[in-house]
């Protein structure tokens, strides 16, 4: 996903940004102006909440990953995200990104940053990086360590923090909210404020990517996320915080939930290609298919037939106009088509108005990767490999 703005002309109307004019071609034209590449699953850190599978190897070399980039960039996307597990213990990493900045891809990193050193900093500034992310789980050094599992991890991922941010990049500093974690989001906000970098919190925990709903266990309690959503230094950095529901109109109505399958993607280390991270439906596998083969493929397809007026129980929610639904998270609950509870209950935080799942039924009860819609949709579901079965990628289908 990326950052838009909104300008204003003299007449007071805002008028769509270019990126927002891009973006909205973009996805009228089904092009995947975004591609989100993890480079690795594998990680120096071992943090409790994670949703990859860390012993998955088997990635592509840096000739398939250029490759890719080459079909990314022949397919018109423009902003590349590279993350893992930690880019940085691929040894290839300045010649992949050298190599998408030559595509001239808006390249954005995601690290935990404690391998950064100050050479690394300069390198990626010189080859014109344009944002890198990094995770901070709490502003007390402790906390951060233990849910990293790595000692010292916190003054380090800091350190990377102001390396890349003295050379002029743009550094987002990322605070997944969960128990156990961050609790003072004001002491978080002012250490951003300090460092200088843009700060945004999330306090959704997906399940594991194959499936494992262990870390769901994390989400913080209806109570918690209440507070979470009332506090000043979280609607700070969250446009429509509590944004009070409006009945939905046509044009919520024929739109789509987000971008994924429209006009962003999301690649594993190992060639697979997926609508977004959080949705991990695998629609084919670069090492079996070109990339617009893939995107042009029925899964895909099946995504971008879906409007917002198809869906179960959501079309007719009187907070549709509210709610940031993931079609990832309801697809994990078992039906692309409907609501999660997750999104649900993140509503009603915001709204405090009932929503069809919650508070009616907890956080937690539905069935992760439970039954497809019965409908005349094709359960997509079923073409899920089981839990830790890798075995799918040899599929002739792809
Ligand atoms: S699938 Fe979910 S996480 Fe991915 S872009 Fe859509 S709303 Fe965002
Ligand atoms: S609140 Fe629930 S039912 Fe309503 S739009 Fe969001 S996910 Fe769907």
């Amino acid at each position: 996903m990326t950052d838009t703005v909104s300008i204003t002309t003299a007449g007071g109307e805002p008028q769509p940004s270019l990126l927002d004019q891009i973006g909205a071609r973009a996805e009228a034209r089904s092009i995947p102006l975004a591609a989100h590449l993890d480079l690795t699953w594998k990680c120096n850190e071992g943090c409790v909440h994670c949703y990859l599978d860390h012993s998955v190897g088997d990635d592509m070399d840096t000739a398939e990953v250029k490759g890719v980039l080459d079909q990314l960039a022949a397919a018109g996307t423009m902003f590349l995200t590279l993350s893992g597990g930690e880019i940085m213990l691929r040894k290839d990493i300045f010649e992949i990104v050298a190599y998408a900045r030559s595509l001239l891809f808006d390249v954005r990193l995601k690290t935990n940053g404690i391998l950064i050193s100050e050479r690394d900093a300069d390198r990626f500034a010189e080859m014109g990086v344009r944002q890198v992310n990094i995770s901070i789980y709490s502003h007390r050094p402790e906390v951060h360590d233990a849910i990293t599992r790595v000692p010292g991890s916190f003054a380090r991922s800091i350190e990377a923090i102001r390396r890349l941010k003295s050379r002029g990049l743009t550094v987002e500093m990322r605070v997944p909210v969960f128990k156990g974690g961050a609790d003072n989001y004001a002491r978080l906000k002012a250490l951003a404020d300090e460092l200088g970098v843009r700060i945004l919190f999330d306090a959704t925990i997906t399940p594991r990517m194959d499936g494992g709903q262990a870390p769901v266990a994390l989400n913080i309690d209806a109570d918690t996320r209440e507070e979470f959503y009332l506090d000043p230094a979280v609607t700070a950095s969250l446009e429509d915080a509590c944004a009070p529901p409006t009945p939905p109109g046509e044009e919520l109505l024929n739109g789509h939930s987000c971008g994924a399958g429209f006009k962003s993607c999301y690649i594993t280390p190992q060639g697979d290609v997926m609508p977004c991270v959080t949705f991990p439906l695998v629609c084919g596998s670069l090492r079996h298919s070109s990339f617009l083969a893939i995107w042009k493929s029925a899964p895909f397809l099946q995504i971008r037939g879906i409007r917002n007026r198809d869906l179960d129980t959501c079309s007719s929610c009187s907070s549709l106009s509210s709610c940031h639904r993931c079609p990832g998270l309801a697809f994990m609950e078992g039906n692309m088509r409907g609501p999660s509870i997750q999104d649900c209950q993140n509503t009603y935080a915001q709204t405090k108005v009932p929503t069809p799942l919650y508070p009616a039924a907890p956080l937690g009860s539905a069935p992760l990767r439970g039954p497809a819609h019965s409908g005349q949709f094709v359960p997509l579901a079923a073409l899920l490999p089981a839990a830790g079965d890798r075995s799918y990628r040899e599929s002739a289908n792809y």
